[in-house]
């Protein structure tokens, strides 16, 4: 990370009012529940992006390290009006106006150590780190719970990219060494103790860093799956199936490729369920089970997988991790493995070499420490 401060002295010829960061995510269990209204259990990364910020006379100036040049804008204008990496920002100053509030003209600079496009949401971080920059400058009245689906808003009705409240709220609401349980429904939240360190054990993160296949088409028809079967069985959302009433409900399904889909998430949900309970009672290591268990739905249910994840989690339990699973989306991204952290070099180093095996791209791995989230430095 470039020290921001001083690019900000650079670029504006003064010294930034103060510095706000917003870290990068990754989800722990709970994968496509979210647009289901179901539970995921996201944790914020120390990675994070962090905006040096000052109020300005008029209109918004930005410019970030990752990207070529400045931008400057008087107006966010209609969504879509401020493309590129900047309709990022332009969609928070759009959202918080949409708002009726009273947004501040402001000069921002953007540096980052959250890995662009590798499925831990850079896009949230930056989308918070600018939000929480601007209602403090502005003085708004924006309390903490309101402020996700104030940068999702911005993600999906200015930028035009359909996600979840998942990553907005982790970036915005998680604690260090916590696990954010959100009901996507009602959007509550609780702190969950994640204290990997203290227990000897470390989440290694490995970027698979396979090319992303076909990921729009299959998101959009895993969702449209999951919302003709809540149709069919006359619920809501697939949140509303019960486990118990799980083997019924799929008995009302015709089609088996619909039948697993609805598997997945509703025993994706109840795994998040299981693990908040083991979470509660410091029972960390017997996570395991449900991250492996967790993977296989996404494999064989899901269908979202590929061969570079799917190695990946074979290699890591093989290693001797207590579970392992991909997080995101799907179709390539990051895998998860709860291992003892003496085993972290070992773990990555035998993932490396399987992939090199494979003929696969080298994965990137680090290791996650559950970490704060957006807040003023
Ligand atoms: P992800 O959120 O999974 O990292 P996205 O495609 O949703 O991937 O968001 C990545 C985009 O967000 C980048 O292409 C860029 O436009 C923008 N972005 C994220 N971080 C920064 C940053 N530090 N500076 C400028 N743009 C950024
Ligand atoms: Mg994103």
């Amino acid at each position: 990370m470039s020290d921001v401060a001083s690019t900000f002295r650079d670029q504006y010829g003064a010294e930034p009012e103060g510095l706000w960061a917003a870290p990068g995510r990754v989800n722990l269990i709970g994968e496509h529940t979210d647009y289901n209204d179901g539970f995921v259990l996201p944790f914020a990364l120390p990675e994070r992006v962090v905006a040096a910020a000052s109020r300005a006379s008029s209109g918004w100036r930005v410019c970030s390290d990752l990207q070529d040049g400045s931008v400057s804008f008087d107006s966010p204008g209609e969504p879509g009006t401020v493309t590129g990496w900047a309709a990022y920002v332009a969609g928070i100053v759009w959202a918080l106006a949409e708002a009726g509030h009273d947004v501040p003209p402001a000069d921002l600079a953007i540096t980052s150590d959250v890995p662009l496009g590798a499925g831990v949401s850079s896009s949230a971080a930056l989308e918070s780190a600018v939000l929480t920059a601007l209602i403090d400058l502005g003085g708004l009245d924006i309390p903490v719970a309101e402020r996700p689906a104030l940068a999702q808003r911005g993600e999906n009705v200015y930028v035009g990219a359909p996600t979840g409240i998942m990553d907005q709220s982790a970036s915005i609401r998680c604690e260090a060494g916590r696990a954010l349980f959100l009901d996507c429904r009602s959007q509550e939240v609780e702190q969950i103790p994640f204290d990997v360190a203290t227990e000897g054990l470390a989440v290694l993160v490995v970027n698979s860093n396979a090319p992303h296949r076909h990921v729009d088409g299959e998101y959009g028809a895993r969702r449209k799956a999951c919302e003709e079967a809540a149709r069919t069985l006359g619920v809501a959302a697939l949140r509303d199936v019960a486990t118990d009433d799980l083997e019924d409900a799929l008995k009302r399904l015709d089609d088996d490729v619909m039948r697993r889909r609805v598997r997945h998430v509703v025993t994706e949900n109840q795994r998040v369920l299981d693990t908040v309970s083991l979470l509660r009672s410091g029972r960390i290591r017997e996570i395991g089970p449900l991250m492996t268990a967790s993977h296989a739905s996404m494999r064989e249910d899901f269908e979202i997988t590929v061969a570079e994840v799917d190695v990946a989690v074979e290699t890591a339990l093989m290693a001797g991790a207590y579970g392992a699973r991909m997080t995101g989306g799907g179709f390539g991204g990051c895998v998860l493995a709860l291992i003892d952290a003496e085993r972290a070099d070992a773990t990555a180093a035998a993932i490396a070499e399987a992939y090199e095996k494979n003929g696969f791209t080298a994965p990137t791995p680090f290791v996650a420490v559950p970490s704060q989230g957006a807040t003023r430095l």
